[in-house]
């Protein structure tokens, strides 16, 4: 399953509930601000797109991060 998986990091409160929830995806950066691993990371967003069967983990993390900025969708 190909699936997209982007963080609006410019919201990020740096909570660590993603991270922790899901840490095949998502890591923090020196701030403690959510990325997604591997993927392409400036100021604003983190995007990256994974092919694997592993999406129940990002949609996980999506419902745990408290400010709804990460968001998961099929491709
Ligand atoms: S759960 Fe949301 S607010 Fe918390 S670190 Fe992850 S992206 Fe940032």
């Amino acid at each position: 399953m190909k699936y997209k998986i982007e963080i609006e990091r410019s919201g990020c409160i740096a909570c660590g509930m993603c991270y922790t929830v899901d840490s095949v995806h998502f890591e923090p950066d020196d701030e403690g601000k959510s990325t997604v691993k591997g993927g392409e990371t400036d100021t604003y967003g983190s995007i990256g797109v994974f092919n694997d069967e592993k999406i129940e983990k990002a949609r996980n993390a999506e419902d745990s991060c408290p400010v709804s900025i990460i968001i998961v969708t099929e491709q």
